[in-house]
């Protein structure tokens, strides 16, 4: 079956207790239980529930993993995966990675033991040169977050593999529909499923996804031991939001390609970070691992009087943290996505106080263009 219809017809689609077509929540803490032998399959909820497994099932299934693992946030995902390493494991780590992630690798994981070494993920010989005996793992995101640079993911995962490391990967901008890394030879896929997986901005959630089953296997047990589990509730909004994932993805991402023209032609728009444009230096190799651009892309204004006007003035996308949502969302990463990060290290990477993300949604991408034209153009 093909990805749409996998959306639709996964193992998730009907209730096996009655045929329900929307699977119900299972608000429930524990399981009663029929024998002192042996326990049925769910016993407690932090271990197993069926709103959550189908949720589980439905996302290993689209990133063709052998399992996947729902979380309370896409930061409990990472958290949780993180898990996987130990005092003294070293970790090689795309220098642009998502705010929340760089904060929790330096301030807890680095306190905890996990030292990690951040490079700029679009050189591989920088990546290679920066593993060491007690690397254990790449972890990368591309397109990453907020200037949309794009890593080779079968050569870092060629890499890793030489060196017997791990490969993670954030795949939150993508989704399994455009990008699918286990396919290309990484080991773990992460999210943040609070972004386009669910879609609406009303659930905070994150997944984890191993290849293998060993992986999996020590995922779960992280999973239940840590404890850091999605709700049945919003594991039910994600499942109903995940069956349109395939055309809110489509119709997001062909308006992100008219805005990102748009604004690629405004004399007032210094550069425009979009792997759709043909300019954009990482273009060639997002094409050769992705089926399309996606629906988020940042811009640097002119000045930051017009930042400030914009992200004040625009009408049509909130001013908001987030991403991927069905109402288009604009966000400034100085302050919100990569507050956590010092002055100098957002300015070693690039993101600049007149840096603007935009996340495109499902409003008609003429109007979304004349709202923005209203202030910068
Ligand atoms: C939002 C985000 C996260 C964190 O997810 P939460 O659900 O907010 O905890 C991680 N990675 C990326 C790329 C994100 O955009």
């Amino acid at each position: 079956m093909k990805f749409a219809t996998r959306l639709i017809h996964g193992s998730h689609a009907v209730d096996p207790a009655t045929g329900a077509l929307s699977l119900p929540v299972y608000q429930t803490s524990t399981f009663a239980q029929k024998s002192v032998d042996r326990f049925g399959k769910y016993d407690y909820a932090r271990s197993g529930n069926p709103t959550r497994e189908a949720l589980e099932e439905a996302i290993a299934d689209l990133e063709g993993g052998s399992q996947a693992f729902a979380f309370g946030s896409g930061m409990a995902a990472i958290s949780s995966t993180l898990m996987l390493f130990a005092p003294g494991d070293h970790l090689v780590v795309c220098e642009d990675v998502y705010g929340g992630a760089f904060r929790v690798l330096t301030k807890l994981f680095g306190q905890w033991g996990l030292s990690v070494t951040f490079v700029d993920a679009t050189r591989l010989e920088a990546m290679e040169a920066a593993i060491r005996p007690e690397t254990k793992a790449i972890y990368l995101e591309t397109p990453s977050n907020p200037l949309l640079k794009i890593t080779d993911i079968r050569g870092a995962a060629a890499i890793a593999r030489s060196h017997g490391l791990l490969t993670l990967v954030d795949n939150t901008f993508m989704t399994p529909y455009l990008q699918r890394p286990l396919e290309l030879g990484c080991d773990i896929v992460m999210h943040s499923g609070t972004k386009f997986l669910n879609g609406h901005s009303d659930v905070v959630c994150g997944f984890a996804v191993a290849k293998d089953e060993q992986l999996a296997h020590r995922l779960g047990f992280i999973q239940n031991a840590f404890g850091a589990i999605l709700g049945p509730q919003d594991c039910w909004l994600t499942l109903r939001g995940l069956k349109t994932l395939k055309v809110r993805m489509e119709e997001s991402q062909r308006s992100a390609l008219k805005v990102a023209a748009f604004l690629d032609g405004c004399p007032k728009v210094k550069r425009v970070y979009y792997p759709g444009l043909s300019t954009h230096p990482g273009n060639a190799v997002h094409s050769g691992q992705a089926d399309g651009p996606g629906a988020v892309l940042s811009f640097e204004l002119e000045s930051f009087e017009l930042t400030k006007r914009l992200l004040e003035g625009v009408e049509l996308a909130a001013f908001a943290v987030s991403l991927g949502g069905v109402e288009s969302i604009l966000s400034y990463p100085a302050r919100m996505s990569h507050a956590a990060m010092s002055p100098a290290d957002r300015a070693e990477r690039g993101i600049s106080d007149t840096l603007v993300r935009l996340s495109i949604g499902l409003e008609d991408p003429d109007d979304l263009i004349s709202d923005l034209a209203r202030v910068i153009a």
